[in-house]
């Protein structure tokens, strides 16, 4: 007879191994189920964040930053360098020993906490059975009392320029982008989203002449649109080459490069030609394979797993977490859904605030936001009153030459409580998260305004942006109104 569990998680990505982790630390007998292995056979727990999306992206990110402010901001500094190169191959390097470490870490936690590691594709079948199927074809049934779905997402494919990395490094995914040896000359980019400026970023650093071709009319449109005229100003001057209302209508391998068909603004056709072409339009939930005919789970329109509010599905005792469900594909909010899983199936009331879920492009400078948009408060018809403050008016940022950007604060305009904070800004990621936590207890723009904060600090544009929702912010250039 096969083993029986309370919990089993099927994907160790942030979502599943932070469920099983929880489940084990709250005394359930749980094993996480994962597919990935690398070349010698071994399971690759850590899913997309920790091998292919947020850690390597983020050691690219930085080795390119360092090097580009040795190229372009040492001279500034009175600091110079001799001639500076690059060694991409080692650059590459660098984030594969990070990858290794970090995932390395996930199996020795697992350890620790008692989490049986199963490596092998996960099928649930009805009645709460998980199939395991391993490399050479094992299959194993597995019992469990709770199971918890979190397989992640994978890249979009679009049939006009479609990604097939067996046989192609030139028209590459996000994956195939984290693995150029060399730095493209033209660089082509489809999707001016999250990943086509954080790896565009990258590579244009670097010194590729980067183009990003987008769809849309309007640049990250899901985005308070105050700050994403700003980011695009900042990028733009940075040498990112963004083309809006740009529909690519077909690609075309020619030896080591790949021309590109679009359609611009004005409905002309463009052709362009990169030495490498990213597509990066989106990720969709992943699900093959996963379900028997009688599991039961249903899915959605769009393909994800449908959930209520706390993750369970329609199948009691299995629920789903992580980006293969509803909500933004980010891995802290699947991390906080495996939480609220793990105690729920332990007996717990947890629940999780989705509207304070924090949003970062760890771009330079970075952009960041928390809560609703000003355009989504309009819509809505709610009142609001809004405070912005510019880094080039905050000392320690002028001090490290980073006064790109500006702190928009909006707060309800009856009871003053903030509704959203967006930032492109130096350390945005870091200085949003002081706001999640004071929407999370309820402040008011006067409370953050009251607040003492350390000087000289980034932060302090923060403080500033709360002042100025009344028109008190005292370090304002331009002041308009006082109260
Ligand atoms: P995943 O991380 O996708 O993990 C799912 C796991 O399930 C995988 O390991 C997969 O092999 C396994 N699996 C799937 N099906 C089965 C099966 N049937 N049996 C067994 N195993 C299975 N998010 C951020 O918050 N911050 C960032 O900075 C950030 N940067 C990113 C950069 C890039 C380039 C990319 C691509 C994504 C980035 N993301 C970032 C998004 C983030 O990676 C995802 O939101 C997160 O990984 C989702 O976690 P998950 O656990 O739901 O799924
Ligand atoms: P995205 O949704 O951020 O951006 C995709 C962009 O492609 C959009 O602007 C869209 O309008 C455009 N697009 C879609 N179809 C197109 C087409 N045919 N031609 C041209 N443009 C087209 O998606 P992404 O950048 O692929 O990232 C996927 C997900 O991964 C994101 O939603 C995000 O949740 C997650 N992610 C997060 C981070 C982070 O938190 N820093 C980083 C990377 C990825």
């Amino acid at each position: 007879m096969s083993e029986k569990y309370d919990v089993i998680v099927i994907g160790s990505g942030p979502a599943g191994y932070v469920a099983a982790i929880r489940a084990a630390q709250l005394g359930l007998k749980t094993a996480c189920v994962e597919k990935w292995s690398d070349d010698k056979g071994k399971v690759v727990n850590g899913g997309t964040c920790l091998n292919v999306g947020c850690i390597p992206s983020k050691a690219l990110l930085d080795s390119s930053h360092r090097y580009h402010d040795a190229h372009d901001g040492f001279e500034n500094h009175g600091i110079s360098t001799g001639e500076l190169s690059i060694d991409v191959p080692a650059m590459i390097q660098r984030k594969e020993k990070i990858v290794a470490q970090m995932s390395g870490g996930i199996t020795g936690l697992f350890k620790a906490n008692k989490v049986a590691s199963i490596f092998g594709y996960g099928k649930l079948l009805a009645g709460k059975k998980v199939e395991v199927t391993d490399k050479d074809g094992n299959v194993t049934v597995y019992d469990a009392d709770n199971v918890v779905i979190a397989t992640g997402s994978v890249p979009i494919n679009i049939p006009v320029a479609s990604v097939n990395p067996e046989e192609n490094t030139i028209i590459v995914d996000s994956t195939g982008a984290l693995e150029f040896q060399e730095v493209p000359k033209r660089l082509g980019i489809i999707g001016a989203g999250v990943i086509g400026l954080e790896l565009g970023s990258v590579w244009a650093r670097l010194g590729s002449e980067v183009v990003c071709l987008e769809a849309m009319d309007t640049f990250l449109a899901m985005m308070d649109q105050q700050i994403a005229k700003e980011t695009k100003k900042i990028f733009t001057k940075q040498g990112l080459d963004i083309r809006l209302s740009s529909m690519v209508t077909g690609s075309e391998v020619k030896g080591n490069e790949v021309e590109v068909t679009f359609n611009d603004k004005e409905g002309n056709e463009q052709k362009e030609t990169f030495d490498k072409l990213i597509v990066c339009v989106g990720r969709r939930p992943f699900t093959q394979g996963l379900f028997s005919d009688d599991a039961g789970v249903q899915l959605d329109e769009r393909g994800f797993v449908k959930v209520d509010d706390n993750c369970a599905t329609d199948v009691a005792g299995v629920w789903a977490v992580g980006d293969v469900v509803r909500g933004p594909m980010l891995a802290h909010k699947g991390s906080e859904e495996g939480v609220v899983v793990a105690e729920r199936i332990a007996g717990q009331k947890a629940m999780m605030n989705y509207d304070t879920i924090p949003n970062v492009i760890y771009t330079h400078p970075e952009v960041a936001s928390v809560g609703k948009t000003e355009e989504q408060l309009k819509a809505e018809g709610v009142e609001v009153n809004i405070g912005t403050f510019p880094f080039l008016a905050i000392g320690r940022a002028v001090a490290a030459d980073s006064q790109d950007g500006m702190v928009k604060m909006i707060a309800d305009a009856k009871t003053d409580r903030i509704l959203g904070c967006h930032i492109v800004g130096p350390s945005a990621s870091d200085l949003v998260q002081q706001i999640v936590i004071a929407m999370e207890f309820g402040s008011t723009a006067e409370d953050i305004g009251m607040t003492v904060f350390g000087h000289p600090t980034f932060s302090e544009a923060v403080k500033e942006a709360a002042l100025s929702v009344h028109g008190h912010a005292i370090h304002m250039p331009n002041r308009k109104k006082r109260k």
